[in-house]
Formats: C-alpha cells, sequence, structure tokens
C-alpha cells in the first residue's frame, strides 16, 4: 500500500474546491464522464492502430446511483491506468493543474464560460470520499484502488478487479443529496452528455405492464453519440437537419433554413445553425445556441462567442479551439474567438446569399420572418451589412420585394428632388396612412411599407449609408413638398387673404396636441385641409420611444401642421363667406389698419433722418401710441376672423375631415363630426 500526501502544495485546497462554484456543483459529472469519453476514444484509438490486439468489448460508459450507500459510480473501458499511472495523472498532474486553475480564478467563479479545467478534482465539490478502481488495458495489469477522503492524504492499494478501465466511485456529502435522485442525474446527463460520442449508460428501459411501468433488460442510452453536427453535409438530408433542430428543441415553429458549419483552419469550428422565424420580438429567444466543445456542453449563453445579432439564431457551435476557462470579458479580445465569430458572421451571409440567388422566390416568401434578424445584423456589424446589402430587401405598399439596388433603379426618375437627392417614401401603416399612399401613387411615386421593429433604426442607418438619399413618411409633408421639384403653382388666393384664413383656422383642434396653421399651393383637385407632422419631429419622437435617450422630444406635445389648399373650391368659398358676413367690417378695420400703418411709416422715416437724442419725448410717445393703435387694430381683426372661424361649421368639418383621413378622430369628436356631417347634407 502506498500513502502520501497529494501534490507539492501543502495548502489543502479541498474545502476551497467544496466552496468554488457553488452554484455550479453538477459540472462534476459533465468532468468525470469526459474523462470516461477520453480513455474510451484512447481505448479505440490504439484498435485502429493495431497497438490494442483483440476484441475490446462492450465499451458503453456506464452511470449507477446507489441510494442507500449515498454513490454515484462511473464505469469506462477505456484505457485504465497503472500505479504509477494514477499516481502520476490524479496525485500529480491532475492536483496541480486543479490547483492552478482555482488559483487563478477563486475570485471570478462566475464570469468563467462553462467552468472548464477543474477536472478530475471537482469530484470534490460533491463528495466527502471519492474511490478510484482501475485496471489498465495492459496484458496482465494490476488492479488498482485510490481512496481519499478530502484531505490531502490519499491512498494507493492493490485491488481485485476483473474488467479493464476506470470505476470512480462518489460517496456524497450531506449537502449533495439532490445528486442520489435518478431524475436530477438524468437531467444532467442530458444537459451535458446529450451529444457525446461514446454510449452513455444510465438506468434500463421501462416498459408498460399490468398497470404499471417496469424495467426491461435493456440499458437506457441517454445520447446521441453521432449528432448531425459531426456528420458531412453530404451526409444529410433536409429532413434530418429538422430531426436535429427537434433533438435540440422539442417544441417551437420550424426553422426558415439552416447553415453546416464546418472549419478546419486557422481554428477547429462545425456546428448548425438555424434560422428561426423570428416574427414581431427581438425579446422573445427561447432556442439559444447552444456551444460544446468535443460534443461536450458547455454553455447556451454564446453572449461574446458570437456577434449579438447572431444570437437570434439556434443551433450548435463546437470548438475545441474557444478557450473555454477564461473569463467572458478576456474571451471577447481574444484573436481567435474574432476569427471565430467573423467567420461564423460571413458564413451566415454567405448562405443567406446562396438562398437568395438560388431560389429568390422562397427568400422573398421568408423574408418577413428573416427581416428582423437580417436588420440587426446590418444595422450592428459592418462586415454583415457590406454582404446583406447585396440581397436585403425593402417591400413596398403593394407587397412587392425589391433589393436595394433594384428600388434605387425604380424611383431614380421620379423621386429625385431639386436638391438631387433620392427621396425613399415609406409608410409605417397602410390603413392609417392609406390617403396619403393613394396621393403618392397617382403621382407616379412609389411607397414603402417598413413596420418593422427596427425600421426606426433601419432608415437612420441606411441613410448614412446610401448616398444623397433621405427617408421620408408619407405622410409628413403635402405631396408636393414630399419631394420638392422646381414647378411653382400660382395660388388663388393673396399672402392678405391667406393671413386672414389663417386666423379663420385657428381653432382649438384637439387638447395636448399644437397645430400650425400653413399654407400650401396645391392644385384644386388636392385635399382642402390636410394634417401633416414634420419628419423631424416625429422621428425624434419614435427614437425617445425607442429609448434612443432623447427625452426631451418625447415630452413634447405632439405637433402637426394644417395644412390649408388656398386652390381648393371650399376653402375659396370659405373666403367669400366671410367678405359675405364680415367684409364690411373687415374692410372698415383693413382702412383704418392702413393709415395708421402710413403714418407710423411716416415718422419712423422722420425719426431715423434725426439722431436719438434730437427727438423729443412728445414725438417718442406719439409714436408709441400709434403702435399701440395698429396692434388693437390688429387684435381686434383677429377676434373677429377667430370667432367667425370658431363658429363656421365648414370650417369645422374640413378640419375633421382631415383628422379622419389621417385616422385620427376618435370618440366623441368623431360622433360630434357625424351628426354634423348629417345636419350639413
Ligand atoms: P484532464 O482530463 O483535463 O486531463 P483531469 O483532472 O480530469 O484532467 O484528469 C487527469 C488525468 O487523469 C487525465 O488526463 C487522465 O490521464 C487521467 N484520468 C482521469 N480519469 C480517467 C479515466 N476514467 N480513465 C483513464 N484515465 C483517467
Amino acid at each position: 500500500m502506498q500513502t502520501g500526501k497529494i501534490g507539492v502544495t501543502t495548502e489543502n485546497i479541498f474545502p476551497i474546491i467544496k466552496k468554488f462554484l457553488y452554484s455550479d456543483h453538477e459540472i462534476f459529472l459533465r468532468e468525470l464522464i469526459s474523462n470516461a469519453v477520453d480513455a474510451t476514444q484512447k481505448l479505440k484509438a490504439m484498435v485502429q492502430a493495431g497497438d490494442f490486439k483483440g476484441d475490446p468489448g462492450d465499451l458503453t460508459i456506464r452511470v449507477d446511483v446507489d441510494k442507500k450507500k449515498k454513490t454515484i459510480k462511473v464505469t469506462d473501458r477505456g484505457i485504465g491506468m497503472t500505479q504509477e499511472e494514477l499516481d502520476k495523472y490524479l496525485n500529480q498532474i491532475a492536483f496541480s493543474s486543479a490547483n492552478e486553475f482555482l488559483d487563478k480564478y477563486k475570485d471570478q467563479t462566475n464570469s468563467i464560460i462553462g467552468h472548464f479545467g477543474l477536472g478530475f478534482y471537482s469530484s470534490f465539490m460533491v463528495s466527502e470520499k471519492v474511490e478510484v478502481l482501475t485496471r489498465s488495458w495492459q496484458e496482465n495489469a494490476q488492479a488498482v484502488k485510490w481512496t481519499c477522503d478530502g484531505t490531502p492524504e490519499f491512498t494507493i492499494d492493490k485491488t481485485e478487479k476483473d474488467d479493464r478501465g476506470t470505476e470512480v466511485i462518489l460517496h456524497l456529502d450531506k449537502d449533495s443529496k439532490e445528486f442520489l435522485e435518478e431524475n436530477k442525474i438524468e437531467e444532467l446527463l442530458k444537459k451535458y452528455c446529450k451529444f457525446l460520442p461514446v454510449e452513455i449508460a444510465f438506468g434500463k428501459e421501462k416498459e408498460w405492464k399490468d398497470g404499471k411501468y417496469v424495467d426491461t433488460g435493456k440499458d437506457k442510452i441517454i445520447n446521441n453519440t453521432k449528432p448531425a453536427w459531426t456528420l458531412k453535409p453530404s451526409e444529410l438530408k433536409d429532413e434530418d437537419y429538422l430531426k436535429f433542430y427537434r433533438e435540440l428543441y422539442p417544441i417551437g415553429d420550424e426553422p426558415l433554413f439552416n447553415i453546416h458549419l464546418n472549419v478546419d483552419y486557422p481554428f477547429k469550428l462545425t456546428g448548425i445553425l438555424y434560422f428561426p422565424k423570428i416574427k414581431s420580438n427581438i425579446e422573445i429567444q427561447k432556442n439559444k445556441i447552444q456551444l460544446y466543445c468535443n460534443q461536450v456542453f458547455v454553455t447556451d449563453s454564446v453572449e461574446g462567442i458570437v456577434p449579438e445579432f447572431l444570437t437570434l439564431l439556434h443551433g450548435v457551435i463546437d470548438s475545441p479551439d474557444i478557450p473555454l476557462n477564461v473569463s467572458r470579458s478576456y474571451l471577447q479580445s481574444d484573436a481567435n474567438v474574432k476569427k471565430i465569430s467573423g467567420h461564423i458572421t460571413k458564413k451566415v451571409a454567405d448562405r443567406l446569399s446562396e438562398i437568395f440567388k438560388n431560389n429568390r422566390p422562397e427568400f422573398e416568401k421568408k423574408w418577413d420572418s428573416l427581416k428582423l434578424f437580417i436588420d440587426y445584423g446590418m444595422i450592428t456589424e459592418e462586415k454583415f451589412y457590406e454582404k446583406a446589402v447585396k440581397f436585403a430587401l425593402l417591400k413596398n405598399t403593394d407587397d412587392k420585394y425589391f433589393t436595394l439596388e433594384e428600388y434605387e433603379k425604380l424611383i431614380k426618375d421620379k423621386q429625385t428632388d431639386k436638391h438631387k437627392s433620392l427621396i425613399y417614401l415609406y409608410s409605417t401603416n397602410k390603413t392609417d396612412q392609406y390617403a396619403y399612399i393613394e396621393k403618392a401613387k397617382n403621382r407616379g411615386y412609389d411607397v414603402l411599407h417598413m413596420d418593422g421593429q427596427l425600421d426606426v433604426h433601419m432608415i437612420n442607418h441606411l441613410e448614412t449609408k446610401l448616398k444623397d438619399s433621405r427617408f421620408v413618411r408619407v405622410d409628413s409633408d403635402v405631396i408636393d413638398k414630399l419631394i420638392q421639384k422646381d414647378e411653382m403653382r400660382e395660388s388663388k388666393l393673396t399672402d392678405e387673404q391667406k393671413d386672414d384664413l389663417k386666423s379663420v383656422f385657428n381653432v382649438k383642434v384637439k387638447s395636448g396636441e399644437v397645430y400650425n396653421v400653413v399654407f400650401e399651393t396645391l392644385d384644386e383637385n388636392e385635399a382642402p385641409v390636410l394634417i401633416t407632422q414634420s419628419e423631424f419631429m416625429r422621428r425624434m419622437k419614435d427614437m425617445s420611444q425607442i429609448g434612443g435617450g432623447m427625452n426631451f422630444y418625447g415630452e413634447l406635445p405632439d405637433s402637426y401642421n394644417l395644412v390649408i389648399n388656398p386652390n381648393h373650391p371650399l376653402i375659396l368659398k370659405i373666403y367669400e363667406d366671410l367678405k359675405a358676413q364680415e367684409g364690411e367690417k373687415l374692410a372698415e378695420n383693413g382702412k383704418k389698419k392702413k393709415e395708421l400703418k402710413e403714418e407710423i411709416d411716416f415718422l419712423e422715416k422722420e425719426h431715423s433722418k434725426k439722431k436719438q437724442d434730437e427727438i423729443s419725448q412728445v414725438e417718442k410717445d406719439d409714436l408709441e401710441k400709434l403702435r399701440k393703435s395698429l396692434q388693437e387694430i390688429e387684435d381686434s381683426r383677429k377676434i373677429t376672423l377667430e370667432t367667425y372661424g370658431g363658429s363656421n361649421k365648414l370650417v369645422k368639418q374640413l378640419i375633421d375631415l382631415a383628422l379622419l383621413a389621417n385616422n385620427m378622430l376618435k370618440g366623441e369628436d368623431l360622433s360630434t363630426f357625424v351628426k354634423r356631417s348629417v345636419e350639413l347634407l
């Protein structure tokens, strides 16, 4: 019998191991089974190389739980260890690497990805005693038993063991009873070992017999040793990919497409990624990408390993080259990881491009479900943008799809304004903005439909990318001004007449909203009154709603333009009616106004000829008095006009019609409108 102290350090690391990774004690099972898999794979390799002669027999790894004895046993039929190997691997190498690992990471335990590297000694997180019985593959090898009870002392003894391979027996401590539950162990095996390359048996298959489930004689194998990503793409059909998707995520929608990753150089990486149907919300992302290292599950939080937009995808990545025993923040700056994430981005873009080129109708059919993902990628990853700009689609209000290049060609002739900017018109709501869309179309313009979750950002992004281009919402201005051309149209009202009408239309439209009355000289066939909201203000408000930090805009009341068309017959009629009813009063007012103005002008001219101190106080007071009188005259005109407007049904009716066209007339206002309409009829 051999006894001794483990390792070279005198410090007792067992208490540290016990406390370490408190929330992740469960990884001990993954570590032990990984070792068993390695030992088995090594044996297989020796069989292949001819170093091991004869039949290796059944190589299944077995996991057994004994509730009475409070033990978990992991058994393999791999290469086993001789006494010297046991001493060297467990007492020295494994110990010092565990020691090193703890030393390095005891302060940042939570940020280590997957907690790789603690190895065999992680069994002491859950055990008060660990026994290892092992017999080397070498002929006539002597079986040996290693025992350690959680102190630095160990013993190695000769033992009886018929079978080749290793048996690790954990005597669980009292805090780790949960691991004696079959369900718990099965859950862990399914989580970490589902795709390991050697069969793992846990318990027996059950069968329904005489009203209950009974064990059959058949081992229950918990893993699929050849998961789809380890096979060649040429060996797989569409249904195999789908089947594998179901293995990963038993419930949920079917994915749209998949990408099989297979890289050898400059790093090893395999995997299958799936494009899910993302309908409307990025937050809903239940099926996460799973990261494996040589088929051992590591984690399903891959942030920092792949670019953020790719975390919207589903599937598996397997790479032994991702450094797993480092912190996440370190990982992000790791050159290899950067290359890996760059590579995945490229592959994803290439695959999309391939589908786009080979089957455009199919691509268009799936676009609405892909759009959010592609937009996200284009906004956040320059490299992705460069590729995606060739296949990303724009959808117009007739549900037709265009690439950016095709769309530019389509609108270039008609939608270039006088400053040579290309104007992309868009609508965020086809129903609410129906009237504006129709008007734009009648002009020969095309209108995009952009109601996606990221469209506000996408528009900003495209404006920085596309040369001399602007996006303008279709209802943000009157049709003539949406895309400004050089031609001018004559107004049938003079500026003075317009001024009067401005006051007539200065009625309270809706509380909490500000309406500016403005005139736009439109065709007489256009609407008499329109409501628009400035593109700038609306975007600022949209951004502040999404959380762009522009709270100032978010708190402003909604402000709109009430656009009056001075060429429309109804507006001219309102002016004629006004003249008929208030004409005398207004003419009188106008006359006074004119006289006062002349007098003021004259005096101002006189004063300007003199130096400031040559003007007497009396002269100054006279002028001031006249100015005040003018103000009063103007105010009184305004009151006359506003009172007239406030009681004029046609004015109200036209404003309500404009509100109605914008879907902004609701509730009580709507019913008042209906009543008034009947009256007017
Ligand atoms: P690692 O697996 O990272 O090398 P471990 O601490 O888990 O570190 O194991 C240390 C060494 O002990 C292994 O490299 C291997 O040589 C040996 N070993 C552990 N478990 C087994 C086993 N089941 N069969 C054979 N050798 C084993």
